[in-house]
């Protein structure tokens, strides 16, 4: 009886710029596979070198992604072996490589992940933010009215929230979080692994000001997190907001408005202050 070999995508994690972070398994595994689907080859080209690796190797980016499913799909139902990596940490993170997976999945392809760095899990280890719950949001919008709209409508989450960013916008993020977050804890980690690996903590405000002093904090790569909002209701007065809620209401004052005084005056959240405002303006009045 002939027994037909499957194939496998394995899912490679590579360094974030520490090539001492190559796992053993990881490097074994492309030295073993059929190809190397590559982000971008000349790239891996380099660390192939480095791990005395050669094999041949395809691209693989946002522009091709979706045209090289069918033909990897079938080198795999053929019985070849694949890897999958980016120039940089875990595919799929900010990376090319969903298209394919999803659908080598859908076709009933083995994948298997090759674990390994990852940029947005290396920085929530060191900074000393709270990890049970966190949120990543990837890059934020180049545009700043839709960065600023994204980070104000996040703002009550109490969990950390995490982003990439690229040295170009790294100003232009921290002045959109000063507007909207204010006083808020950002901790940023720069060039992990690497030579100038920097944790930077302290309101937006603070760190532009230590990146004004010294712009070498503006350069390389970054991981952005935000702390929480803090917990929701615990110092809150229900009976004094309400009052105060009232009076606004009364005064002619807006619903939205008067959650945003609301929450300035008395804290907890503004969803909440504006939950309620918007109950007391639709109650019947007295009489
Ligand atoms: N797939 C990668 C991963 O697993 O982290 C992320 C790829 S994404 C295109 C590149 C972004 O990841 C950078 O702009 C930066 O925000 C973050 N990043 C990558 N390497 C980093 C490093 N060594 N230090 C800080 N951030 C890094």
């Amino acid at each position: 009886m002939s027994e037909r070999k499957e194939g496998v995508l394995y899912v490679v994690a590579t360094p974030i710029g520490n090539l001492e972070d190559m796992s053993a398994r990881a490097a074994r595994t492309l030295a073993e596979v059929d190809a190397i689907a590559a982000e971008d080859t000349r790239h891996t080209q380099r660390l192939l070198k480095h791990l005395g690796v050669e094999r041949p190797l395809l691209s693989l980016h946002e522009h091709n992604e979706a045209g090289r499913v069918d033909q990897l799909r079938a080198r795999l139902l053929a019985g070849e072996s694949l890897a999958l990596v980016s120039d940089a940490g875990t595919p799929l993170i900010s990376d090319p490589g969903f298209v394919l997976v999803r659908e080598l999945r859908r076709a009933g392809c083995r994948v298997v992940p090759i674990p390994g760095p990852c940029a947005l899990v290396a920085a929530l280890s060191v900074a000393g933010l709270p990890t049970d719950r966190f949120t990543f949001e990837g890059f934020l919008p180049a545009k700043s009215a839709a960065r600023r709209r994204q980070l104000e409508a996040g703002a009550s989450r109490e969990e950390t929230r995490v982003f990439y960013e690229s040295p170009h916008r790294i100003r232009d993020l921290l002045e959109d979080v000063a507007t909207t977050l204010g006083e808020r804890r950002v901790v940023l980690a720069r060039e992990l692994t690497k030579t100038f690996e920097t944790l930077l903590d302290g309101s937006a405000a603070s760190l532009l000001e230590t990146i004004a002093e010294d712009s070498d904090q503006a350069r390389g790569e970054f991981v952005v997190m935000l702390a929480g909002a803090p917990a929701a209701d615990t110092a809150v007065d229900d009976a004094e907001g309400e009052a105060l809620l009232q009076a606004l209401l009364a005064e002619g004052v807006g619903v939205k408005s008067a959650a945003g005084v609301a929450t300035r005056l008395l804290g907890g959240r503004r969803k909440q202050w504006y939950q309620l405002a918007l109950t007391l303006k639709d109650a019947p009045g007295e009489g």
